[in-house]
């Protein structure tokens, strides 16, 4: 079966397509969105999901979220005993997500349509297949997640011509697409975003005016008490959506905090990030040549777009209110699962071939002579414009700064700077000259071709000999080798993950174990508590086990609502 996955920064979603259209599957505790969050335990058992995310609290060193922003780095986290690589975090991700899909199938994931920011480097997408590989699965496809999102929204079934500007919000990034439909493709129009924007700023800047209110700085609470703070300042964040005043109590050590925020006063403060979201939105815009009377619908999608001052800014900008009738953090995987039916070739979407834009400019360094007959070196030469539609291939001819040059160094860049320094270097390629022949006959012809995988090849050839050459690139240091996947996959393969059927046990016991950290008035109590239902679980009497989960899961609701 192939599977449509949206691996989000804050959470991941896993359906397919089938008879009724898309379908996302739950989760072991029955929700479809599982928190991207690794965790390992004592035992160094892997933790997934929910638990995991409340365990980020009770045993923050040996867990970790929003791995993805680090996708297409060598970065590593160590958890426990071991040291993981982002791709093999997103890779356990996957995994639980693919045992979710099978549960609720009884078939076998052998593929899968990841959706990936439509800002995602080069280096990234790599990576994001890697994860798949890493997973046990097929990935051949990766599509941009407001793609996906406008696929959600039927866009392959409006009239031709027809024009969607797709605003997503995510926890930690913010795209912007303009696509159009036509002659039945969905085409990317332009793309821009943040990689740095998201709900978490808004978090954050809740966090920085509440610790003002009340004189602290970030150094007068512990750890925990910060991520407590923050867990209870994310509920406001989302009331706020709702309500136009939110309530917090607060207990921090002895002293007992009263603190209220209207909405009013939070659009005040996050007012900066707002700003922060029109250049992106002009942007897009601007690159796709589009006035705003001229789009045919609005998609917000992302749960971050759920604030009203999100409809606001569009309605500001756009002078219209955006379409909403898909929950915002689903509507990226509903479209990666109708991007899987394509796949699957379901005939309903037989017709729609998607095609997507190379969302950065490729190009190349090269060097001028200035008037005074010296040589300035580092200016960066585009050959593919950001926003061109992919699969793209452009050339380029270039010639030796001087006569009797034995050799042209040629460097690619990935980036907007002028000047190569400001931009990502992605490999370089000798080509080898004649130095008997003038610097006038010594062209080189400079092919880039982009594909719809996101994989660039650089072909050059002397033109005077016909002699061609193919870029190899160097080895990027943030990306995994097959080799080195091969290694890693069989080591993944030897962690011990905890069986699906066990987490909702797992996850009472994480979530008791993050109240023991937040209530210190009931931690006697919770101990008992922790400890009668970990007995009960090593009796393995079934009905015992669900009958005191329930019972559990009612007490520690209780504790939760305690304020
Ligand atoms: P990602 O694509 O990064 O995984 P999601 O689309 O799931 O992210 O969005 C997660 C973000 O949405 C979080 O920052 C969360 O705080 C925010 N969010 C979810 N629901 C609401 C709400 N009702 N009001 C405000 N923010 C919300
Ligand atoms: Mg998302």
């Amino acid at each position: 079966m192939i599977v449509g996955i949206d691996l989000g920064t804050t959470h991941s979603l896993i359906g397919r397509f089938d008879e009724s259209g898309s379908r996302l599957f739950p989760n072991a505790l029955g929700d479809v969105l599982t928190p991207s969050v690794v965790s390992v335990d004592d035992d160094g058992h892997v933790i997934i999901g929910q638990a995991a995310r409340d365990r980020m609290v009770s045993h923050p060193e040996a867990s970790v979220a929003s791995f993805k922003r680090w996708m297409g780095t060598a970065r590593e986290t160590k958890l426990g005993k071991r040291s993981f690589r982002p791709e093999e975090l997103s890779a356990l991700i996957l995994r639980s997500l693919i045992a979710d899909a099978e549960a609720a199938t009884g078939e076998k994931v052998t593929e899968a349509v990841i959706s990936v920011p439509a800002y995602f480097s080069d280096a990234q997408r790599k990576a994001t297949r890697a994860a798949g590989e890493l997973a046990g699965i097929r990935v051949e496809r990766l599509i941009n997640e407001p793609t996906a999102a406008a696929l959600a929204y039927g866009i392959q079934e409006q009239r031709d011509g027809a024009r969607f500007l797709v605003f997503d919000l995510g926890g930690g990034t913010f795209d912007v697409t303009v696509l159009e439909l036509f002659d039945g493709v969905v085409e990317v129009h332009a793309s821009a975003g943040d990689n740095f924007l998201g709900g978490e700023d808004f978090l954050d800047a809740l966090e920085a005016a509440f610790l003002a209110d009340h004189k602290l700085g970030s150094h007068d609470l512990s750890a925990q008490q910060l991520g407590q703070l923050r867990r209870r300042l994310e509920l406001v964040k989302r009331e706020l959506s709702q309500q136009t005043e939110v309530r917090l109590n607060f207990a921090l050590g002895e002293r007992q905090i009263d603190w209220s925020i209207t909405q009013d006063r939070f659009n005040q403060i996050v007012d900066p990030l707002l700003q922060r979201m029109r250049t992106p939105l002009e942007r897009a815009m601007r690159d796709a040549r589009v006035q705003p009377e001229q789009l045919d619908e609005i998609v917000l999608v992302g749960g971050a777009s759920r604030m009203p001052l999100v409809s606001r800014l569009i309605a500001r900008m756009f002078g219209r209110l955006p379409m909403r009738h898909i929950h915002p953090d689903q509507t990226i995987a509903l479209g990666a699962c109708v991007a899987a039916g394509m796949k699957s070739r379901d005939e309903r979407l037989e017709e729609v071939i998607l095609t997507d834009v190379c969302p950065y400019t490729l190009g190349t360094e090269i060097g001028q002579m200035d008037d005074h007959g010296r040589v300035q070196t580092g200016i960066y030469s585009p050959v593919i414009h950001r926003n061109s539609v992919v699969p793209v291939s452009r050339e380029d001819t270039f010639w030796p700064m001087r006569d009797g040059q034995r050799a042209l160094n040629l460097k690619v860049y990935q980036g907007e700077s002028p000047m190569v320094v400001n931009n990502i270097k992605l490999g370089e390629l000798e080509i080898k000259l004649d130095p008997k022949r003038p610097r006038t006959e010594s062209a080189v012809k400079l092919r880039f071709t982009y594909d719809i995988n996101g994989v660039l090849q650089v072909e050059a050839q002397v033109l005077a000999t016909g002699e061609k050459y193919e870029l190899i690139l160097e080895q990027n240091p943030g990306l995994l080798s097959q080799e080195e996947i091969r290694t890693r996959l069989a080591r993944l393969d030897e962690l011990k993950i905890h069986p699906r059927d066990k987490q909702e046990n797992l996850a009472l016991i994480a979530r008791a174990e993050r109240l023991y950290e937040e209530h210190i008035q009931a931690r006697a109590q919770l101990q008992e508590w922790i400890a009668r239902f970990r007995s009960i679980l090593e009796s393995q009497d079934d009905m015992s086990i669900r009958e005191h989960h329930r019972e559990f899961g009612r007490a520690l609701d209780a504790l939760e609502q305690m304020r």
